[in-house]
């Protein structure tokens, strides 16, 4: 595996690792702020809020049923013998229609006679199931209570019934007295609170039967503990302490619900609240994924600009490594590569090149006296004119100090031709340009060139070493001229 390679895999895996690891942690602390907000907050303050709306809502009729239990006129009545009927009708119409409840009764304990807004309904009996209510009533000697039936004196429409018990002032039991709501106008209520608050909320007796409910159906015909799911925890509900609300959990399916009952002692009910964790996960999950997205996207760009960055400063690098730093020509490196290649390729399909080896006469002068930043410049001026004067197939490197190497694909006849055209460019156009006002057009610069042609079995250095020969041949003849070798 390359460096590069090796470099951008662990980049990314950091990457993945770190991303991967922060949106998982950011997603279990939202997670449990969620689950903590719906168990400490939300569902507290829903039920809390439903059971005073509750109690206001259900407190009235409580209150009529006492104040009628309470009502001397009714005392009267029953002590007078109950025998005008007509004014016990109108005085339960008139609380009923006063107050707007469903239905109003009273029931006789000396007669055994329910009266209601309508007349006598019918007398009441131990051995009718419709009428055990009204015994068990009397026989708990509870002085008021909340009951779900069907309403015989309206088209057994479910009722809410608050009966309340009348007592003359010895305490002996006159009768029960009270109003009826109709279920409709609870569940209207719970259904205003489910949407208010977006959670389920119902009331159970204490064994558990529903007793009120959005869905009228399930009204005294459900039991929590029959019901998966919650029947895992209804015993406990059903059991709590009834002086503090309490917080239950269940499994429904895969589904985690939070629960939370509060025991209504004025109805003697449970207010039941759930929630499903579900919803409130959502926005953690979404959050999650959200944050997986960014970081997905975030470790690709970073990778690209990474892959980008290392190939370019790679790139430079190996421009570099291959590059002389004065001129921006080839070095000896490249060069040695490329004559690697020119040797292949001559040994392959006999193509000839040549090497043309380079010298500026008397540079050592240039330098001394115009000055080392002068002696650069003519070095690229130099050699400026000799990538002007090969073809684009050839190729110049700078051999060190003041001496370049040409690769020329051709025998040493043309590799000479091009030297020589070289040479006349450089005595034409370079001058030490510090000198020329003084020195009647300065210091002329001139180039010595030793031409040799590659040969099979030449090595690199011996292919060199007669170009260097016919160079010092060159320059041994007077400088300023191509010697072949
Ligand atoms: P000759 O005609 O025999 O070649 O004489 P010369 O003075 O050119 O002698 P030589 O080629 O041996 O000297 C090369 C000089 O080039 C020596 C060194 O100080 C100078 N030199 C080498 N590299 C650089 C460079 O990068 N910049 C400059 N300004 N001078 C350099
Ligand atoms: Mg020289």
């Amino acid at each position: 595996m390359s460096l590069r390679l090796k470099l951008i895999s662990a980049l990314t895996t950091i990457l993945v690792v770190a991303f991967i690891s922060v949106s998982l942690f950011n997603y279990n602390v939202s997670r449990d702020s969620a689950r903590d907000e719906i168990q400490h907050s939300a569902l507290p303050l829903t039920r809390d809020n439903i059971y005073s709306e509750m109690q206001s809502g259900l407190m009235r009729p409580l209150f009529v049923s006492s104040l009628m239990a309470n009502d001397i006129f009714l005392k009267d009545w029953v002590a007078e013998g109950e025998t005008d009927v007509v004014k016990i009708m109108r005085y339960l119409g008139e609380i009923r229609d006063k107050y707007g409840f469903f239905t109003s009764f009273f029931v006789s304990a000396k007669t055994n006679d329910y009266y209601y807004y309508d007349g006598v309904l019918k007398t009441v009996s131990r051995h009718d199931r419709h009428d055990v209510w009204y015994y068990d009533f009397v026989d708990s000697g509870m002085s008021y209570d909340f009951d779900v039936d069907s309403n015989e004196a309206a088209d057994d429409i479910l009722t809410i019934f608050i009966n309340h018990r009348v007592e003359d002032r010895a305490g002996n039991l006159l009768g029960v007295v009270g109003v009826g709501l109709k279920m409709d106008q609870v569940a209207g209520l719970l259904k205003t609170f489910t949407e208010k608050y977006s959670k389920n909320i119902f009331l159970v007796d204490p064994k558990g039967v529903v007793q009120a409910h959005t869905d009228k159906e399930l009204i005294e015909n459900l039991n929590i503990n029959d019901v998966p799911g919650i029947g895992s925890i209804a015993s406990d509900v059903l059991e709590m302490d009834r002086d503090n609300p309490a917080l239950f959990k269940y499994k429904n399916g895969d589904e985690t619900v939070h629960l939370t009952a509060r025991f209504i002692p004025e109805f003697h009910w449970f207010l039941i609240v759930e929630q499903n964790e579900s919803i409130a996960m959502k926005a953690a999950r979404d959050n999650f994924i959200r944050t997986l997205s960014i970081g997905a996207l975030a470790t690709l760009l970073i990778i690209l600009l990474s892959i980008v960055s290392i190939n370019h400063f790679q790139g430079r690098l190996e421009v570099q490594a291959n590059t002389d730093e004065l001129t921006g020509v080839a070095n000896r490196r490249s060069f040695e590569k490329r004559v690697d290649s020119a040797m292949t390729k001559c040994t392959k399909d006999g193509s000839p090149f040549s090497v043309v080896l380079l010298d500026i006469d008397g540079f050592k002068v240039v330098n001394d006296t115009c000055g080392h930043n002068e002696g650069d410049r003519v070095i690229k001026e130099v050699c400026t004119v000799i990538n002007s004067s090969i073809r684009d197939s050839d190729l110049c490197a700078r051999w060190g100090g003041d001496e370049f190497i040409i690769l020329v694909h051709g025998d040493s006849e043309q590799a000479a031709i091009i030297a020589e055209r070289i040479r006349e460019s450089v005595e034409k156009t370079s001058v030490c340009a510090e000198m020329s006002d003084k020195n009647d057009g300065g210091i002329m610069v001139t180039v010595s060139c030793g031409v040799a042609q590659y040969v099979c079995g030449d090595s690199l250095d011996s292919l060199n070493l007669r170009a260097d020969k016919a160079m010092y041949e060159s320059k041994d003849q007077g400088k300023n001229r191509v010697v072949i070798a």
